[in-house]
């Protein structure tokens, strides 16, 4: 069992409080990615998990066990980085073998360990080169074979792809997928990504400045936000936002949530609007439109206005989110 567990967990560096008692629990073999803009504390959580640094106040549990006291290489977790912290001067081999070795296996176990992983990673054809002849998706590999030879019940895994260029990124989210349902251990990936969020986990914990805005399945977040800030931070573009003029509630909706069209309808209450401008990005074109008091992100799968067209713009009242003045998502 490889249950992670934060019980009411304040971590504060000097008189700087990053992390405000914190309950989280993440599931045994699930891939939880923790998702937030930049320093609103993701990597803090990892490295408490992982060890590196222990929590001002508070509990963290591995298994059902307080890891508090224990060492970062007895607690059973691996850690990929961003940069993949590989030994320039080491061969493929050897980096992957090096985690082992410190662990007194056996020369023939090692070598039989260093083979199939790399065969799973598909880093075969390479063992025997060093990293600086390797492309940035094979040094990927090379981190997660180095994480894997350990065994790991838990994977922990800092904007691991974040080095790599678009098309990679996309095969790679791909592949841990596919790495994580191969292996069935606890994944705890931290990006500020959210597609990779969206893409790759089982569970999303939505975080912002050190508090969890929300914890649920991506689809879940994605149509039943709990805020203002979990609406507009899942989903591309983000959710249209605006004002209703009364006791600060707010109304929003999704760019994909609305219907444009040249003339008005009966069966939608158009808006007026002028398309400002226009993105047409293969199977659908993002339009902004201005009406009188807003500015509205707008997705269609066709592309059939030009720029300063004058539209009307309908959404349906079943696609319109409503938020209170504390933010919180009020009705649907
Ligand atoms: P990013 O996506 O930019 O990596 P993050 O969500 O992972 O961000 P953290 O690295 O957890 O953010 O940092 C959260 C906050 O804690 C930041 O304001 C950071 O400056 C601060 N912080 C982190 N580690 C330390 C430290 N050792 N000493 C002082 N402040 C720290």
């Amino acid at each position: 069992m490889a249950a992670i567990e934060f019980v009411n967990v304040t971590q504060a560096f000097e008189k700087n409080v990053i992390i405000k008692d914190l309950n989280l629990k993440i599931e045994d073999g699930k891939f939880t990615v923790l998702v937030g803009p930049s320093g609103c504390g993701k990597t803090t959580l990892l490295r408490m998990i992982a060890g590196l640094d222990r929590q001002t106040a508070g509990s963290v549990l591995i298994g059902g066990e307080d890891v508090t006291d224990i060492a970062p290489g007895q607690r059973g977790v691996a850690m990929v980085f961003q940069n993949y912290a590989l030994y320039p001067t080491m061969t493929v081999r050897e980096n992957i073998e090096f985690g082992l070795k410190n662990n007194k296996v056996s020369k023939e176990e090692r070598n039989r360990l260093v083979e199939s992983i790399s065969e799973t990673v598909g880093l075969s054809p390479y063992l025997n080169r060093k990293p600086s002849a390797l492309s940035g998706g094979q040094r990927q590999r090379v981190a997660l074979a180095r994480a894997m030879v350990k065994k790991p019940s838990v994977f922990l895994m800092d904007e691991p792809l974040s080095n790599l260029d678009a098309k990679l990124r996309a095969q790679m989210r791909i592949e841990l997928i596919e790495l994580h349902k191969k292996l069935g251990t606890t994944f705890v990936y931290v990006t500020h990504d959210q597609v990779e969020a969206m893409s790759m986990a089982d569970t999303i914990v939505l975080m912002n400045q050190g508090r969890i805005q929300q914890e649920a399945a991506p689809e879940d977040i994605y149509r039943q936000p709990n805020n203002l800030f979990a609406a507009q931070f899942i989903g591309v573009p983000p959710m249209n936002v605006g004002d209703l003029g009364m006791d600060g509630v707010k109304f929003g909706f999704r760019p994909e949530g609305a219907v444009l069209t040249a003339e008005r309808t009966d069966s939608h209450f158009g808006v007026r609007g002028r398309i400002v401008t226009r993105e047409m990005l293969g199977s659908e074109t993002i339009y902004q439109v201005k009406t009188k008091q807003h500015a509205f992100m707008i997705k269609c799968t066709e592309d059939q206005f030009t720029v300063d067209q004058e539209v009307f713009l309908g959404v349906d009242a079943s696609k319109i989110f409503f938020f209170g003045q504390d933010e919180h998502r009020i009705a649907q």
